[in-house]
């Protein structure tokens, strides 16, 4: 399994903080409440609360990222290359 990073959308988010109340372990609050991610990938254990706090964030604003360098997001497990869209010639 690649590394997962946590990314924050700084447009998008509102400083609720809720984020930190769930995952504290990877996410602090500066001094106007918004958060200061851990740039270490999530760690199994932790896996589970970092998406408790994806779900949570009221904004959106957290993500998953695979590459902190590209902000791409992890592939879409059912986006491999073998499970591509059929062409209208396939599809005949
Ligand atoms: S829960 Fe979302 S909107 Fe609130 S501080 Fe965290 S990332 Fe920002």
């Amino acid at each position: 399994m690649k590394p997962e990073y946590l990314r924050i959308d700084p447009t998008a988010c509102a400083g609720h903080g809720i984020c930190a109340e769930l995952l504290p372990e990877m996410i602090k609050l500066d001094e106007w409440g918004y958060p200061i991610l851990d740039q270490a990938p999530v760690s199994p254990p932790l896996r589970q609360h970092a998406q408790r706090a994806v779900s949570f964030c009221p904004t959106l604003a957290l993500s998953f990222r695979a590459d902190p360098a590209t902000g791409r997001p992890p592939p879409c497990p059912r986006s491999s290359p073998g499970s591509a869209t059929p062409t209208a010639a396939q599809r005949k």
